[in-house]
């Protein structure tokens, strides 16, 4: 989720890397579920998270926004996804009575990561622990890539930041193309990284080539 502040003001002023032991270990949480309610529109989805989600709840993009798991939200010119919280609850829809996560296995990259962030300089990315969100407050170290717990980790990082830097780069085309291009940019990203299915075991490979296609088609170096 995107924070509003300084990196010295919401973190410890630390960034860590994939290797780094961090204080991030909530230890099961407990019975806490906070970071599950109330945020919003916040939990943000990429498209390894809706290709996760399409996996384990056998159900395709169009399905998660009929059964209003996920919503569509206007982001910097974008349409992109984000988790939808109950109306009533504010809660995340798949956090269970007994408050824990449903999906936990499949759970998104946002959910793996809190509390800790990422920041993006240079083409690259490190990560940072925010010291204000998490109500545990006597947290463990752990490695970063154990923590998020994702498997094959350098390919994972390596698409994140691919990722990010594509929205970057779309973003920097919207301002540089008018507005008129927008609705036809926002829909084919759309239908291009996050409806299209992905093959179930090669998705790293199939989104790079993607990304390659779509840079090319227009034309973002
Ligand atoms: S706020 Fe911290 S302790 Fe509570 S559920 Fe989230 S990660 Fe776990
Ligand atoms: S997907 Fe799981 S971890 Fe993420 S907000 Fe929902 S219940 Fe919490």
């Amino acid at each position: 989720m995107i924070r509003e502040g300084s990196l010295e003001e919401i973190s410890d002023g630390k960034k860590y890397r994939a290797n780094d032991m961090v204080r991030a270990n909530c230890l099961d949480c407990k019975g806490c579920s906070d970071c599950c309610h109330d945020m919003g529109n916040t939990i943000q989805l990429d498209p390894r998270d809706i290709c996760e989600l399409n996996v384990g709840l056998e159900a395709t993009f169009e399905e998660l926004i009929q059964k209003e798991y996920v919503e569509l939200t206007v982001v910097d010119g974008l349409i992109l996804p984000n988790l939808k919280m109950d109306i009533k609850t504010k809660a995340c829809k798949f956090l269970s009575k007994n408050q824990r996560c449903t999906i936990h296995s499949f759970r998104p990259g946002i959910c793996r990561l809190f509390p800790l962030g990422r920041v993006y300089e240079n083409r690259d990315f490190s990560y940072f622990l925010q010291t204000n969100q998490c109500s545990m407050k006597n947290r463990a170290k752990i490695k970063v890539s154990k923590w998020v717990d994702v498997p094959h980790f350098e390919k994972y990082e390596t698409y994140v930041k691919t990722w990010h830097y594509l929205l970057k780069d779309i973003e920097q085309w919207l301002l540089e193309n008018g507005s008129e291009n927008t609705q036809q940019m926002a829909s084919t990203v759309l239908k291009y990284f996050y409806m299209e299915l992905y093959s179930k075991d090669g998705f790293y490979e199939e989104f790079a080539s993607r990304e390659q296609k779509f840079r090319k088609a227009f034309q973002l170096c």
